[in-house]
Formats: C-alpha cells, structure tokens, sequence
C-alpha cells in the first residue's frame, strides 16, 4: 500500500484487521461494486467455475483488501496475498502462480507496481491458466510450458490508469470503488465503535465522519485517537473529545491533513493558485508524484478544492475562501 506519513504500529494494523467486514452484508457502502461482485461470484458458483478476474481500483483505505478477503469467504476459496513490489522478476511470480491450489483467489496489491516481465507471464496465465518458463540464456535458452491450477486474480490498485492495457482488458470486471458518504462512513464507525465496546454519541460519530476524507481506514484511525482521548482525560467520547482530538492531530475541519494543506499551500501561496504541474508539486512537498496523484489529488478534487487541467493543478474559489486567502496576497499558512 502507498504509506502515508503517518506511522502505522502493530497495534494498529492488528485493530484494523479486527475491523475488517468479514461479508458483502457486512461491508458498507459501494453499493454498486457490491451488487456487481454479488452477480460475478453467484453465476461462477452455478457452474461451479473459477469467479472471472477481478480488477479493484481506487485510493488507499477504501476497502480493497477487505474487498479481496470478502471474495474468498463468500466464494468458499482459499487466499494468496502479494503485492506489485513484492514481485520484481518474473521468477518471483512464476513460483507464486506454479503453487496455488485449484479454485485459489489470488490477491495482488498495487499490482501496477508489478515487473514488466512478470506482466507479460501475469497475461497468458490470467488468460490460459498457463505460463512459459525460460529456461537457460542466450542461444541456448529454451521455454518449458507449465500448467497451471485454475485461479481467479483479485489486483488492486491506486492507479487503474499505469496499467498496459492488455492486463486491464484481461480482467472480468474492474470495481471503481468511491469515497464514502458521511452516512456511509457514519456507518463505518458506529460498527467499529460497537466492536470496541466504546460508547460514543451521534454527533461525535458525525463530526469524525466529516473529518475523515471520505476513508474508511482514516475514520477507523481517528476513531482510536478520540477513545485515547477520553480515556487519557477520563472524559466520554462526545463531540468535545472529537474535537480536542482531532485538533491536536492537525486534521481540520475538511479532514485535511498535513500533506494535503502542505499541496494546497504551494499552489495557493507559492505558485497564486496555480496551474502547477504535478512534478512541481512533488518536489516542493518532497513526495512521490505517484502519492500526490493517487492520494492526494482524488480527495481535493472530490471536495472541490482543485481542479485538474492540461496545464496543470488550479486552486478553486472554494480553495481561496476554506485557507482565509485572496489571490495574490498568500502567507496566511
Ligand atoms: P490499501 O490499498 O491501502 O491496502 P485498501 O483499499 O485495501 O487500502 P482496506 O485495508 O481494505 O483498504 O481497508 C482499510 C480498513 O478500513 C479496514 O480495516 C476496514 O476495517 C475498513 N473498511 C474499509 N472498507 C470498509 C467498509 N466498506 N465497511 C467497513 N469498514 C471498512
């Protein structure tokens, strides 16, 4: 997964796992990739058939590898996790693809950080069930065919656009899964706060919803920061620790965090509201050109804060007005 700057112990990736919805019932929101998924896997267990590849696409923290995990309980299947940047050689792939067992769901995240060779083997594998090892180098070298147990691939990634398209189009169906709603999300954190056994009010829930960027993992996330806060103030989990909370965290009213104010801050301030490329942009904040546009972008786009255009990233209006500026005066940050 892309990682965020905020360091994730242990101790919260065991509490994210715990949260994770086990079913499709359970699983909230994304009610159109549900009813799609819901179709795909019912007609493979009619004809009792391996469920057609499944493409899932969309920012970090959304649901993908619950996603994936839902695949496998509800089609009865066992799961082989791996990632893109776990798979470097061909080699790396053809060892997990020559050991799955009949039927397997395998999950390959941030598969468009996969090896270009392995992508190439990922083809005739996702389309065959069969893959070509090379065996020897030079004039020598020759290729074994090698069959494969059928499987159904689960990838996922932040960035369905930088795959070639000959994988793309060998997958059954891509799910283009969307921020969550604040009732959705409202949703989320009542089932989590339940599984917590935290006692927390509906406006407390509500103003965590609206300050969580559309993300279930951050809702979840800030949602154990306020328990740390009531129970380090012996206070309850109302709106007053939400807001203590969250502020001393540095998210604001929007759900902001530092990244996403540091890119609103160079384009509003340092280049008068742009249009900045997003080159520019990844330098000046010292990230990745990959998290600004997978991460960061999708979300201020989505709250109307810029605007993507062919020269580049434009501050809105909205923009100027939420940070307290007007063009061409900037330095309120
Ligand atoms: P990444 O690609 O960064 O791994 P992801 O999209 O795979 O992110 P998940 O790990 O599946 O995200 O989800 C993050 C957390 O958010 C999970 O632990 C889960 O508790 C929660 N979550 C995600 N989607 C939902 C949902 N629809 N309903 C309830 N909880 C959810």
């Amino acid at each position: 997964a892309i990682v965020r700057p905020t360091p994730e112990s242990d101790a919260e990736l065991a509490f994210e796992g715990a949260l994770r919805p086990k079913s499709l019932a359970e699983f909230v929101g994304q009610a159109k990739v549900r009813a799609q998924l819901q179709l795909l896997l019912e007609a493979a267990r009619i004809q009792n058939r391996t469920p057609d590849h499944i493409l899932l696409a969309g920012p970090p923290g959304l649901g993908k590898t619950t996603l994936a995990m839902i695949v496998a309980q509800e089609s009865g299947r066992p799961l082989r996790m791996s990632s893109g940047p776990a798979i470097q050689h061909a080699g790396d792939l053809a060892a997990v693809l020559s050991s799955l067992v009949p039927g397997e769901i395998l999950f390959i995240d941030e598969i468009h950080r996969m090896a270009r060779s392995a992508e190439e083997m990922l083809y005739l594998a996702m389309e065959d069930f069969r893959i070509d090892i090379m065996v020897g180098k030079g004039a020598g070298a020759t290729s074994i065919p090698l069959d494969l147990a059928p499987f159904t691939l689960v990838g996922a990634t932040t960035r369905s656009g930088m795959l070639p398209n000959p994988l793309r189009d060998r997958f059954g169906f891509t799910a283009h899964l969307e921020f969550y709603s604040e009732p959705e999300l409202e949703q989320v954190l009542s089932r989590a706060a339940l599984l917590l056994d935290l006692p927390i009010d509906r406006a407390a829930l509500a103003e965590i919803a609206g300050r969580c960027r559309g993300t279930p993992r951050i809702a979840n996330r800030l949602l154990r920061r306020v328990r740390d806060y009531a129970l380090v103030h012996g206070d309850e989990a109302g709106l007053g620790a939400v807001q203590a909370a969250l502020e001393l965290y540095d998210v604001d009213q929007l759900g902001l965090d530092r990244l996403d104010r540091a890119v609103m801050e160079i384009i509003l301030t340092r280049f008068d509201g742009g249009p900045v490329g997003l080159n520019t942009l990844a330098v000046s904040v010292g990230e990745e050109a990959e998290t600004i546009e997978s991460v960061v972008e999708p979300f201020l786009v989505r709250i109307g804060l810029i605007t993507r255009t062919p020269r580049g990233r434009v501050a809105t209006r909205l923009a100027w007005r939420h940070f307290g500026l007007s063009q061409s005066n900037g330095a309120l940050f």
